[in-house]
């Protein structure tokens, strides 16, 4: 903990310097600063010491919690040999070690990694990939895309013309290039007015529509398997997944996966495309991939695109891309680190409970008057807010009720951050049962306070 004036100089000082993202930095300026000073396990301490919940994971990455051993002394023995060497030309230890274990956990086939440091960069690689891919066969026409509406996958302008979400997106729209948008399986709000029950996936019917129309210029489908989250949590009916896979399949249009949100045991399994036996012709990963402790992405690849680059120099088929901090060893080592800790401690098996105890604590949330729709897919949950149920007509976006109720959890020792109106239920995956009861308590309580 530190002292009074200290913290004092340090709120002034985030205040005055520090930009922070996705924030209005006018409300942020009237509100008093939270600053995290250390973490243990699921806890964040403050400058104050108050303890929270790191309801988040801090931004949907950390599986094992704060300071986990394992992960720590890792990254220790990392520095002790080297903190940072280029991927450009050299090679090194933990970059190869890590890049063979994935091999071995991902959908067989995926079997050549490609390094960067975040989800929007792996995402850029990806349609970098594919585009590049088909001008080496000779079809010039493929540079298109195609890819889902409340679709997210990253803040390049490159990830940005395949996102779908609105209101993030307004000013950049006249920098985009060309992406076709199929309707979300969003099943609350179904684009197509069906019943989930009686629809027979009908959205898969509209996305062969395009692939009918457009799949000549179109060199990849982009879409989050399972749960499209920076949309909204929306998590899709089953069979949609591998409905979509099959389709792009038939059209001749390469599929990339972004699990960089649902990679790492977050829906149950170890990646989404596994509950339906998927295998992605490119698939990226980023936020859990070392638990949480630093930047590290991959584009995962098959071999049939990865062969389609080889040639001689001069023909130029070389995929010219890289990062400065592409496969950086202290980020390797942690995440080499962290895929032990998913053996010895039994990570995915221990999850199935936790995924009960979640679902039942959440029925609790039917009975209030302006919660509309509950999702949950593995230990991911939304909490869809709406100003009448009956009519399911949404908050205004401007009153921010989901901001309220997170700064009300946040007095009760929570810390969570909202979409909009929806709230988000993201937990470490090692939290214990008993502790995912008292977050749910917290929310419960604070929908209760700002709604009723
Ligand atoms: C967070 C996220 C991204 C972007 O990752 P960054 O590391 O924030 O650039 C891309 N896709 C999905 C599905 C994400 O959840």
């Amino acid at each position: 903990m530190i002292d009074s004036t200290y913290k004092e100089q340090l709120q002034a000082w985030d205040k005055m310097y520090v930009w922070h993202p996705f924030t209005q930095m006018l409300d942020y300026a009237k509100e008093t600063p939270l600053i995290i000073e250390e973490g243990n396990g699921i806890y964040l301490k403050d400058v104050d010491g108050k303890e929270y919940i790191d309801g988040v994971s801090s931004m949907w990455c950390n599986i094992h919690g704060h300071r986990k051993k394992e992960i720590d002394d890792a990254i220790k023995l990392q520095l002790d040999k080297i903190a940072h060497t280029t991927l450009l030309g050299p090679s090194n230890l933990p970059a190869i070690e890590l890049a063979s274990r994935l091999v071995e956990i991902v959908p067989h086939g995926l079997n050549k990694v490609f390094y960067s440091d975040n989800g929007s960069t792996a995402n850029e690689v990806a349609l970098k990939m594919a585009v590049q891919y088909w001008q080496h066969r000779g079809y010039k026409d493929k540079v298109e895309f195609l890819a889902l509406q409340f679709g997210y996958h990253g803040d390049t302008i490159g990830t940005m013309s395949v996102g779908g979400v609105e209101i993030y997106q307004k000013a950049f729209r006249p920098l985009y290039f060309k992406t076709h948008l199929a309707p979300s399986p969003y099943c609350y709000r179904c684009p197509l007015e069906k019943q989930v029950d009686s629809c027979n996936l009908a959205c898969l019917d509209k996305l062969e529509d395009v692939l009918k129309t457009h799949a000549h210029a179109i060199a990849a489908m982009i879409m989050e398997p399972l749960v499209q989250g920076a949309g909204g949590m929306i998590v899709h009916p089953s069979g949609y997944l591998s409905g979509a896979r099959a389709l792009c399949k038939k059209y001749n249009v390469i599929f990339v996966l972004d699990e960089v949100m649902t990679g790492f045991g977050r829906t149950g399994k170890m990646f989404a495309c596994n509950h339906e036996n998927v295998v992605p012709d490119i698939m990226t990963l980023s936020k859990g991939i070392n638990g949480g402790y630093m930047p590290l992405a991959v584009t995962l690849a098959t071999e049939e695109i990865y062969n389609v680059f080889l040639g001689k120099y001069a023909e130029l088929k070389t995929f010219f891309h890289g990062h400065t901090y592409t496969g950086n060893p202290l980020g390797c080592a942690a995440g080499l680190a962290s895929l032990r800790l998913f053996e010895k401690e039994h990570i995915l098996e221990n999850l199935a409970p936790k995924i009960n105890v979640l679902r039942d604590k959440l029925k609790q949330f039917e009975s209030l008057e302006h919660v509309g729709n509950i999702r949950q897919c593995g230990l991911i949950a939304a909490i869809e807010l709406v100003r009448d149920k009956a009519t399911k007509e949404p908050y205004p976006w401007e009153e921010r009720v989901g901001v309220q109720i997170c700064l009300e959890s946040r007095k009760r020792g929570l810390l969570i951050r909202p979409l909009g109106h929806i709230l988000v239920i993201i937990p470490p995956l090692t939290i214990k049962e008993d502790e995912l009861g008292r977050m749910l308590n917290i929310m419960y309580e604070s929908i209760r306070m700002i709604t009723e």
